[in-house]
């Protein structure tokens, strides 16, 4: 499929209702074949290194991925999958945790904007300042009124960067709730996994509806013209690889990037 017809389906439209619940997380017509899938994902991996080569060649414009998604959904997965063709020098990833005493001494987008990738750069957020509306939000970690005014003043943040040359890409992995259930288990059962396990991750799992209802509000309200949102169905992590990887792809190859000229003639040097 053609990246343009898959981002039809999982592109948020600026100015109306994200649906999360009627999106299908396993969403099987996208890419019904996984061998074919995988096959798409290495040549998108390896089509995104040589655009990034470019990107920093040029280095005057920078490309932001933001990965957001519950626990399980695949954040680390796709990075891996997507982006293990670059190398290290071209790709900065940052991933947002709890934030330190010194972060919260700030106000919540200054750590953001410090990680924001520089000209030249794709930068990936594992996380990222969406979980001032998400977590924030279910937990009641700031005060609803605080909460409530960061919708608009995300979308402002967002706008800036566009502004400043910094493409925008939001993805929500979506995973069903059986399917985290599965993940989660695994994490339990392989000795190799128990370090990705957290206990505090069951807490948010009792909370499923409020996170849910949560991403549902801000996939609605920051999908804009300039940032707009994506949800990719995750339940299948080859599935999920493919669609980022191909839109990825198409998104950098859209913004066409090129080894700048020099300004001086090449056959005028000789090497001896
Ligand atoms: P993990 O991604 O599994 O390493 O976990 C990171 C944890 O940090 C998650 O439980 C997030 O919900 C939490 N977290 C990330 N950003 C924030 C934030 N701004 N405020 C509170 N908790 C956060
Ligand atoms: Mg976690």
């Amino acid at each position: 499929m053609d990246w343009r017809a898959l981002d039809e389906h999982i592109l948020v439209k600026p100015g109306a209702k994200a649906g999360l619940a009627k999106r299908d997380p396993v969403s099987a017509d996208l890419f019904p074949d996984r061998k074919a899938a995988e096959k798409r994902c290495g040549e998108c991996a390896d089509a995104i290194n040589d655009l990034q080569d470019r990107l920093w060649a040029e280095r005057t414009r920078a490309l932001l991925v933001v990965l957001q998604g519950i626990d399980t959904a695949g954040k680390d997965g796709t990075l891996r999958g997507v982006f293990n063709a670059c190398g290290p020098l071209g790709v900065a990833v940052t991933a947002f945790g709890r934030p330190s005493e010194e972060e919260l001494a700030h106000d919540y987008l200054w750590r953001v904007h410090r990680a924001a990738p520089k000209r030249g750069m794709i930068g990936v957020f594992n996380r990222s300042h969406y979980e001032d509306v998400l977590v924030v939000k279910v937990r009641k970690l700031a005060p609803a009124d605080a909460i409530e005014q960061r919708y608009a003043q995300i979308n402002a943040f967002e706008k800036h960067l566009t502004e400043n040359g910094v493409t925008i890409l939001k993805f929500m992995l979506h995973i069903s709730k059986d399917e985290q259930r599965e993940r989660l288990q695994e994490r339990l059962d392989d000795p190799g996994k128990h370090w990705k396990f957290n206990p505090g991750d069951l807490e948010d799992r009792a909370l499923w509806d409020d996170y849910q209802a949560a991403y549902d509000t801000m996939l609605t309200r920051c999908s804009t013209a300039h940032a707009p949102w994506r949800v990719v169905p995750a339940d299948k992590k080859w599935r999920r690889n493919a669609i980022i990887g191909a839109v990825v792809h198409g998104v950098l190859e859209e913004m066409k990037p090129d080894y700048p000229k020099p300004d001086w003639d090449p056959k005028s040097f000789t090497i001896d």
